[in-house]
């Protein structure tokens, strides 16, 4: 059979330890008999970042600006333990960090459902995808230990024009306090990342923050959402029978807990960062989660939730056998290779992406499955494979459907 073609190459970042064991594997056995793989290649293997200063890094980020579309395997954040592991010059920054502060953009995060692995929440059927913003709030507040009675103000002192003070508090004994910020430009890109995620993915948008109680900080959020949604996104969102929905947080959250799923829920920094363990969590697994950053430029960055799964890798490095689960970073894959199909037109990349899709699923679906499945499957007798073996019974699945 001749092997799919690709016009533009995908950007392809390398990573670290059993993820990027499972990376080559699956390029051998479900990518490359079937397509001619189009890649540019970007080792971000935290030896090579440090050969190269991280540059290869930044490298990688800047392509993914050329091309549009990456893939990215997870990778070492370098602390103090890894820089003597390998050595380091330095102890580099995360790399998803870097990329993120070059692209911009939002990172949207979906469960894989699959018959078998049931949500701890009955009610839901569809996948909730939780959408974080990355930039500000408490990420980037400052912080101060109040010693002992005393005023604490905010004060804004203007390029030009008049001061502004608030008081805080007037403290007559011992104390903290904490000051943050936000940008209006972040908090829209932002909005149009979610909203136009939601149009192309056709799923209604919810977006919750406390504007009761913060009254023009999370209000700010709130308006921004709105005056965005309705100039630009309103009238496509209608077209396509699709909603969006803000409500207070602590209703979000209720509601979420009865509804059926299948829209993105939209969050604040920090309630995305809680909300997404707990929500990957009651899904059934973090190797069960795909998760791709989306630029308000147009870029597409796909990855997996998890990390490199050291502990198994360091089980693989003994000679011993690994029961490590790749169905996130075979959806990373997916995910880039539908996008590139997308653009460059290419009916049968996208319709293989489906398949390759369907034959993870359906393999899991008969019981051919990694450990961390076996522990939580509802299935009767399922059969634990090693990381190779179940690479090697998803090929069998889709070879059945080439
Ligand atoms: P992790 O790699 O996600 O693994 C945590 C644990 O979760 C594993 O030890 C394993 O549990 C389970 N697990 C995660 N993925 C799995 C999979 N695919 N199959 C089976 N089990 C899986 O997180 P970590 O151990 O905290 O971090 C390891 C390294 O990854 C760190 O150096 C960190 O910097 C990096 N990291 C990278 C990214 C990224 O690149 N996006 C994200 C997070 C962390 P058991 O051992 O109990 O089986
Ligand atoms: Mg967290």
């Amino acid at each position: 059979m001749a092997k799919i073609q690709m016009k533009t190459p995908l950007v392809e970042m390398d990573g670290d330890e059993m993820t990027r064991i499972m990376w080559k594997l699956i390029k051998e056995n479900l990518l490359e008999p079937y397509i001619d793989l189009k890649t540019e290649y970007y080792d971000l293997g935290l030896k090579h970042r440090d050969e190269t200063q991280d540059q290869v890094t930044i490298d990688a980020a800047n392509a993914t600006k050329r091309l549009g579309v990456a893939v990215k395997c997870a990778t070492i954040t370098p602390n103090a333990t890894r820089v003597k592991e390998y050595n380091l010059h330095q102890m580099w920054k995360s790399p998803n960090g870097t990329i993120r502060a070059i692209l911009d953009g939002t990172v949207f995060r979906t469960p894989i459902i699959v018959k078998g692995i049931e949500p701890v929440v009955t009610t839901w059927k569809k996948p909730i995808t939780i959408a974080r913003h990355a930039y500000g709030d408490v990420y980037r507040d400052v912080e101060m230990r109040i010693p002992g009675p005393g005023k604490v103000e905010l004060v804004y002192t203007p390029e030009k024009g008049e001061e502004q003070r608030v008081l805080i508090h007037d403290f007559d004994e011992p104390g903290v306090v904490e000051g943050m910020h936000n940008l209006d430009a972040s908090i829209e890109s932002f909005a149009r990342s979610c909203f136009s995620f939601g149009l192309q993915n056709k799923r209604d948008v919810w977006f919750a923050s406390k504007d009761t109680i913060s009254k023009i900080y999370d209000y700010r959020f709130k308006d921004i959402f709105q005056e965005i949604y309705n100039k630009e996104y309103k009238a496509d969102f209608e077209k396509n029978g699709l909603t969006y929905f803000y409500t207070l947080i602590d209703d979000a959250v209720a509601r979420i807990m009865k509804s059926e799923g299948g829209f993105v829920w939209t969050c604040k920094n920090y309630d995305g960062d809680v909300m997404s363990d707990m929500l990957s969590s009651a899904f059934g697994s973090l190797a069960l989660m795909t998760s791709v950053l989306v630029s308000p430029h147009g870029y597409y960055e796909y990855e997996a939730a998890h990390g490199t799964v050291q502990r198994h890798y360091y089980r693989y490095l003994k000679g011993e056998e690994t029961s490590t689960n790749s169905v996130a970073t075979i959806f990373a894959w997916t995910g880039a290779l539908r996008k590139r199909a997308e653009l460059d037109g290419l009916k049968n990349l996208a319709a293989f992406a489906d398949k390759l899709e369907k034959a993870t699923l359906a393999t899991i679906e008969s019981g051919r499955m990694t450990g961390d499945l076996t522990r939580i499957t509802k299935l009767p007798n399922p059969q634990k494979l090693s990381t190779e073996k179940f690479i090697k019974a998803i090929r069998e699945e889709l070879d059945k459907r080439m």
